[in-house]
């Protein structure tokens, strides 16, 4: 009865757990380390051809990304996930594969013209519909027997469409115990998907802390009016509202709130526009939520499903699915919607829109989600008067704009709330999928909170979970900084110091009205760095 912990220890991304109990291994997620990662994280202590199954709390890449390249590498068990995860999984991993073939191909076209080994695809498009064929969906709320010994139920989480919490019950040697893995846990009040359920009974709770230290403060945003304003602003100026959006769970939020608009007549002075959906991804998976809706959607959206309206169809709607549908979209000279992926402006259909209407002032460039630094898309938001598409310099004349949407993710006190809902006594809860401080700081929070042992362990931690014992806290070994080609060899020192100053600047801004102690300490600070470096 041992737990081990292999990614997402001290960092966000890369999910991944093993368990290990009457003879069997069980993974709990099998995540891709996406974005800048602190630690190195452990090799699994044993071949993917021993692990007999993969529990898959939701589809996210950093919660599956990595399933393919188990299934490449010799794993033949099931992939038990939720009906709604694996339909999604069955878009997300193809979607994976292709972007390591394309990534590797472009690799190699340069390595052959300058005589460099090749570069091998993490995995291939075949790797990820092996690992599909092994998906084993199940319902939420159903107790299924995996194996001798163990048991398991999947539970609204509330995160994602088809997103779990797992609860495991484990007997061995007369000794029965329970876990509970809580994926990640989902904000309230989402559009289209429902709250996170909570459960009653654990003796060892897993819980991530994306937003151990955060809340996501009491105002809501007035999505809908801003969004109202934003089309209606674009299109008296005669332009296109082009909105970079990510494909599964976005975008489907974007035409959630655009039905209503439509609706409820909210845009009156222009009732007729039309809406492009511009990314295959997107529309597929825009049916894998329709697919799913009895399963997963919330009361309000299921109110219009026993209506018999579709809450994600309204009229104007356009899916473009060919690249000759895409293309066609800018002999449109009518002023519409256009949403395309990616969400950050990195690849995909969206450089085309943004080639296409960047340049023209009467037109709106809508942000709805997290630019990374170093993309294009915070190229945007940071108001580059200036970018390259396709080689071509374009002037950035178009509006930028922001739409603050509701997060996927609980805050603190969500996390604090979803944990008080244990009516057992817990006997120890581990804290994961964080940033470095956090982890600590929101196991230092529950134990405070609840009187209970927490502890954020790192990668290659174990515990015994017959006895609560924590046998090792894990190492952190610091991860050797990889030179990541293209985009960091593209943003300069100047550039990142620049930004740096910037990110300043903003966190000056937020904390205005903070205590005149602070602020006093807060200037000192800033001085002295200034003074040392003006020289
Ligand atoms: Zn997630």
């Amino acid at each position: 009865m041992k737990l081990t912990f292999i990614g997402a220890a001290h960092e966000v991304t890369g999910s991944c757990h093993l368990l290990e109990t009457n003879g069997k291994h069980i993974l709990i997620d099998c995540g891709m380390e996406q974005g800048p990662d602190l630690y190195e994280n452990q090799e699994l202590p044993i071949a993917p051809g021993d692990i007999d199954f993969i529990l898959l709390t939701h589809a996210h890449i950093d919660h599956s990304g990595l399933i393919p390249l188990m299934v490449k590498n010799g794993f033949k068990g099931q992939i038990v996930t939720t009906f709604a995860t694996a339909d999604l999984c069955d878009i997300m991993l193809r979607d994976s594969a292709h972007i390591q073939e394309f990534e590797a191909e472009w690799r190699n076209r340069k390595a052959r013209r300058s005589g460099e080994p090749l570069y091998e695809p993490l995995y291939t498009m075949q790797d990820a519909q092996d690992a599909v064929e092994l998906l084993a969906p199940c319902d939420y709320e159903q107790r299924i027997e995996l194996c001798k010994g163990v048991e398991v139920r999947f539970t609204d989480i509330g995160h994602l469409l088809g997103s779990a919490c797992i609860e495991i019950w484990i007997t061995e040697e007369g000794l029965s115990r329970k876990i509970v893995f809580s994926g990640d846990v989902g904000n309230i009040k989402q559009p289209i998907i429902k709250d996170p359920k909570q459960i009653k009974e654990a003796d060892y709770v897993v819980i991530e802390s994306t937003y151990g230290d955060r809340l996501h403060g009491d105002e809501r945003p007035d999505y809908l009016g801003e969004f109202t304003r934003i089309l209606r602003d674009t299109f008296q100026r005669g332009g296109n509202v082009v909105i970079p959006s990510f494909a599964v769970g976005r975008t489907q939020e974007l035409l959630y709130f655009i039905r209503e608009i439509k609706e409820k007549n909210l845009l009156s002075d222009f009732p007729n526009y039309d809406v492009y959906v511009d990314s295959p991804l997107a529309i597929e998976a825009t049916s894998v939520f329709t697919k799913n809706e009895r399963d997963c959607f919330d009361k309000e959206a299921m109110e219009l499903v026993d209506q018999g309206i579709n809450p994600l169809v309204f009229p104007g709607l356009r899916l473009s699915v060919t690249s000759d549908d895409s293309k066609l979209i800018n002999f449109d000279s009518r002023p519409k919607v256009i949403i395309s992926a990616s969400g950050m402006c990195e690849a995909g259909r969206i450089r085309h829109h943004l080639k296409h209407n960047l340049w023209r002032k009467e037109c709106t460039i809508l942000f709805v989600g997290y630019q990374a630094v170093g993309t294009l898309g915070r190229k945007l938001i940071e108001g580059a008067p200036v970018v390259k598409l396709f080689g071509e310099t374009i002037e950035v004349a178009a509006r930028i704009e922001s739409l603050k949407g509701i997060s996927g993710h609980a805050d603190m006190n969500g996390l604090l709330d979803w944990l008080g809902g244990f009516e057992s006594d817990i006997k120890h809860v581990f804290v994961v999928h964080g940033e470095d401080q956090v982890t600590d700081s929101f196991a230092e929070t529950v134990t405070k909170r609840f009187d209970i042992p927490a502890f954020a362990p790192y990668s290659g931690g174990y515990v015994d979970l017959a006895t609560n014992q924590i046998l090792s806290k894990g190492s952190p070994i610091v991860k050797k900084k990889v030179e990541k080609p293209e985009k960091l060899r593209a943003e300069s020192a100047f550039n990142r110091t620049v930004n740096a100053g910037k990110y300043l600047l903003e966190v000056i801004m937020k904390n205005e009205g903070l205590a005149n102690k602070d602020l006093a300490k807060l200037e000192a600070q800033i001085k002295n760095l200034a003074d040392k470096w003006n020289r």
